[in-house]
C-alpha cells in the first residue's frame, strides 16, 4: 500500500479525499458551531453546491463551549436533532448560589436556589453538552443530507479577492496545512466562520471593536469525587477572598466543568496567563470550595480561556458608505463577529443563530426565490443583536464577578445574594436565547400595527411554539415542531370564530392570481416549498372533519401527487389553556402569523388582509412563472 506521494495527509489513507471543485456556490471557512450549522442548512439544497473547509485535521474532539440555550434546542428541532440532544445532554433545570457564610466568612454556604428558565419560556430545557458532540451532530446531518456534504479538513483559508463581476466573483486561496501547497477556489459567496481570529474578517477590512483587556478563566472538565453537595446542579459560587467559580455539571452523570475566574489580563503582561497550570486552577477551585473537598481523578480538558468583549463593525464585505450601491459577497459569522465572556453561555449559541439567519437567505437567493438585496439584511440584523449581546454581557460579567457584600463592612460595596439571584432570574430570557428582537425594517420585519390580533407572537421575535393536536391523525404535538430547516416561509392561519375569514383566505391563496403562494412557487414545485400554509382551528379535533378542509390544507405533493395531511391543527383542549389563550389570539377575528424560515415572526395580519400579505412577500420574493 503506497500513499503520501504528494505530501502527508492526515486521516485514514483508505478514505479518498473529495477534491474541491474549481467553483462553488458557497464556500464556508471553519467548521465550528457557526460553520457546521450553516453547512448543515445549505446541505439540504441539492441545487446549491456548498463546501466547508477546516484547517484542523479532523472534527473537534473535546473542549470549548458547552451551554446550549433553549432557543438553540428549538432550532435543532428544525433539523430533527432536538430529541437526540436532549437524550445526551445534562439538563440545567435549577441553579444554586453559594456565598460566604454569615457566621464564618471563610466557609461557603448555599444562599439560594432558582429555577433556571421561567415556566413557559420554551418547550425545551437549557442543556449542557460538549461543543464537539454538537458539531458532530451537524456533521452527521450534512453527511446524510441530499448533497452528502463532507467537510474538507486540513485546508486553511489564506486570502481572498472579490472581482467586480462574474458568476463566481470571489477568488479564494486555500493552503493545504500538511503539504503547504496552495489552491484557488472561486465562489459566488464566501462565509468566514473562522473564529475570533478570523482571517476572512481581516481580508474584507472589517474591524473588531471593543475591549482588548481580555478577561481570563481557567476551564477544567473533570471527573472528581467531592462532598460538595450541589455537584450535579449548576452553581455560582463566590468565596470571601479566594475568588469565584461557575460550576457546570456535564452530560453523562459524572463529569463536571469548573470555570475559575482568573480576572482581567493586563494587555501589556499577557505572559503571566501563559504560566497558569491546571494544578494552580484546581488549587484555586479547592480554596473557593472550602470547607468542601475536591479529589480530581481525571482531567478531561483544561484551557485558560481569554476573551474580550468585542463586536466587528460590519458582518459583510460592504463598507458603510457603499451599502446602497454594492451587494455583499463575503460574510462573517460567529466569533468572527463577536466575542464575549463564557459565563453567560452565549458564544456558541449566538454563533449558530448568526448562521441560521444567513443560511436561508443564501439559499433563497441561490435558488432564485429572492433577489440578492435580501443578503443586506444579514449584517444589519445580526450586528444589532451582537451589540445588544455585548451590552448584556458586560453587565452580567460585572455582577457575576462582583465580590459578595460583607455585612460587617458595607462600605466595601459588593453584591448581596438576593440582588445576584434577582438579576439572574431577570436575565433568564436573554440567556435562554429567546430575547432576540429584530427591529421593524423595510423588508423582513413589519411594523407591529396588528399585534393585537396575536399578542403572544411578537413581531420580530422567534415563533413561540405551543401545543396543538394534528387534525388528520389526532397526534398531540408542538405547532412549531412541524417546521423544518428547509428555507420555506410559513403562514400560520388561526381561525376566526365563524371560520369564514379562514375559508376566504384559503380560497384566495389557491385561486387568486395575486396569491403569493401562486406567484412565488415555481411551476412544478410542491405548493408548500416557498410558502407553507398551516391552519389552527378553534374547535377540538373531534368536532372538525378532515374531508371539509380547503385544498391548501390538504395539498397534493411529490411525483405521485400524494396528499399531505399535516397542515391542519386543533387546540389541545386536554392540557390547560389552549394555543389561542396561551398566545393571545383574537378568537373573534382570528389572525395570520407570517414566520420566516429561521422561525422569527415577520408579520401579524388580519385573516382578510389578502392584499397586504401579497405586498409583504412582493418586497423580496421573485415571481416564478
Ligand atoms: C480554545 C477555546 C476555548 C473556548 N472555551 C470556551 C468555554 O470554555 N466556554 C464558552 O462558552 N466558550 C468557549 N469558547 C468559545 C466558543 O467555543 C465559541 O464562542 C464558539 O465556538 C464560536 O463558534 P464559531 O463557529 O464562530 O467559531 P469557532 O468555534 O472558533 O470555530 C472556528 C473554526 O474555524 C477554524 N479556522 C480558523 N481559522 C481558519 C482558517 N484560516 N482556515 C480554515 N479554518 C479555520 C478553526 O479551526 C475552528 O474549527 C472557546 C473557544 C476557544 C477557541
Amino acid at each position: 500500500m503506497q500513499f503520501y506521494l504528494n505530501g502527508y495527509a492526515p486521516g485514514d489513507p483508505d478514505v479518498s479525499k473529495a477534491r474541491l471543485p474549481d467553483a462553488v456556490d458557497v464556500l464556508i471557512i471553519g467548521s465550528g458551531p457557526a460553520g457546521a450549522l450553516l453547512a448543515a442548512q445549505l446541505s439540504n439544497f441539492p441545487h446549491i453546491s456548498t463546501r466547508l473547509v477546516e484547517r484542523r485535521d479532523g472534527p473537534l474532539q473535546v473542549g470549548q463551549a458547552d451551554g446550549i440555550a433553549c432557543r438553540t434546542v428549538e432550532m435543532f428541532e428544525a433539523f430533527g436533532l432536538g430529541q437526540k440532544l436532549m437524550r445526551e445532554a445534562y439538563w440545567v433545570n435549577e441553579t444554586v448560589f453559594w456565598r460566604p457564610s454569615k457566621q464564618d466568612r471563610h466557609r461557603i454556604e448555599r444562599t439560594g436556589r432558582v429555577q433556571d428558565s421561567e415556566d413557559g419560556l420554551s418547550e425545551f430545557p437549557h442543556l449542557i453538552v460538549n461543543q464537539a458532540r454538537l458539531q458532530q451532530y451537524l456533521l452527521d446531518y450534512m453527511r446524510n443530507s441530499p448533497t452528502r456534504l463532507e467537510a474538507s479538513y486540513g485546508l486553511e483559508f489564506a486570502s481572498l479577492t472579490v472581482e467586480p463581476d462574474g458568476e463566481h466573483p470571489v477568488v479564494v486561496t486555500l493552503r493545504d496545512v500538511a503539504k503547504g501547497s496552495e489552491t484557488t477556489v472561486r465562489a459566488r459567496y464566501v462565509v468566514g466562520c473562522d473564529g475570533a481570529r478570523s482571517r476572512v474578517r481581516d481580508s474584507i477590512g472589517a474591524v473588531p471593536r471593543g475591549d482588548y483587556a481580555n478577561h481570563a478563566w481557567g476551564v477544567v472538565d473533570m471527573l472528581a469525587v467531592t462532598d460538595f453537595p450541589d455537584i450535579r446542579l449548576k452553581a455560582a459560587i463566590q468565596s470571601a477572598d479566594e475568588g469565584n467559580i461557575l460550576l457546570i455539571p456535564r452530560e453523562g452523570g459524572y463529569m463536571v466543568r469548573l470555570y475559575v475566574d482568573l480576572g482581567d489580563i493586563d494587555p501589556n503582561h499577557r505572559e503571566a496567563f501563559r504560566n497558569i497550570t491546571q494544578e494552580s486552577v484546581i488549587e484555586t477551585a479547592r480554596r473557593v470550595l472550602h470547607p468542601y473537598s475536591l479529589d480530581v481523578k481525571s482531567v478531561v480538558w483544561f484551557a485558560v480561556y481569554q476573551v474580550g468583549q468585542r463586536v466587528t463593525d460590519r458582518f459583510d464585505d460592504v463598507p458603510a458608505d457603499q451599502v446602497a450601491s454594492r451587494l455583499p459577497r463575503v460574510f462573517i459569522a460567529g466569533d468572527a463577529c463577536h466575542t464575549h465572556s463564557a459565563k453567560a453561555g452565549q458564544g456558541m449559541n449566538v454563533s449558530m443563530q448568526d448562521a441560521f439567519n444567513l443560511g436561508w437567505k443564501l439559499a433563497s437567493v441561490l435558488e432564485g426565490r429572492a433577489g440578492p438585496e435580501l443578503l443586506r439584511t444579514y449584517s444589519a440584523e445580526r450586528h444589532a443583536i451582537a451589540q445588544g449581546l455585548i451590552d448584556f454581557d458586560k453587565e452580567w460579567s460585572k455582577i457575576m464577578a462582583s465580590p459578595p457584600k460583607d455585612p460587617g463592612r458595607p462600605e466595601l460595596g459588593g453584591v448581596d445574594p438576593e440582588e445576584l439571584q434577582a438579576y439572574f432570574v431577570k436575565s433568564g430570557r436573554y440567556t435562554a436565547g429567546v430575547a432576540t428582537h429584530y427591529a421593524p425594517s423595510t423588508v423582513l420585519t413589519a411594523e407591529a400595527t396588528r399585534q393585537d390580533l396575536a399578542r403572544g407572537f411578537t413581531i420580530g421575535m422567534r415563533f413561540h411554539s405551543a401545543p396543538v393536536v394534528r387534525l388528520a391523525d389526532a397526534r398531540p404535538m408542538h405547532l412549531g415542531h412541524a417546521a423544518r430547516a428547509d428555507g420555506a416561509w410559513r403562514i400560520y392561519a388561526f381561525a376566526d370564530a365563524s371560520g369564514k375569514r379562514l375559508r376566504d383566505l384559503a380560497g384566495f391563496l389557491v385561486e387568486s392570481p395575486a396569491s403569493p403562494v401562486r406567484r412565488f412557487t415555481p411551476t412544478g414545485a410542491d405548493i408548500d416549498s416557498v410558502i407553507d400554509v398551516r391552519a389552527v382551528f378553534q374547535q377540538g379535533h373531534l368536532d372538525l372533519k378532515v374531508e371539509e378542509l380547503p385544498s391548501i390544507l390538504m395539498p397534493r405533493k411529490g411525483c405521485f401527487g400524494l396528499i399531505d395531511y399535516e397542515k391542519a391543527f386543533c387546540p389541545d383542549l386536554d392540557h390547560g389553556p389552549d394555543i389561542f389563550d396561551l398566545r393571545g389570539i383574537d378568537r373573534e377575528k382570528g389572525a395570520m402569523v407570517v414566520v420566516r424560515p429561521d422561525q422569527y415572526v415577520s408579520n401579524v395580519l388580519p385573516l382578510d388582509a389578502h392584499a397586504e400579505l401579497a405586498a409583504f412577500f412582493g418586497k423580496f420574493l421573485l415571481d416564478r412563472h
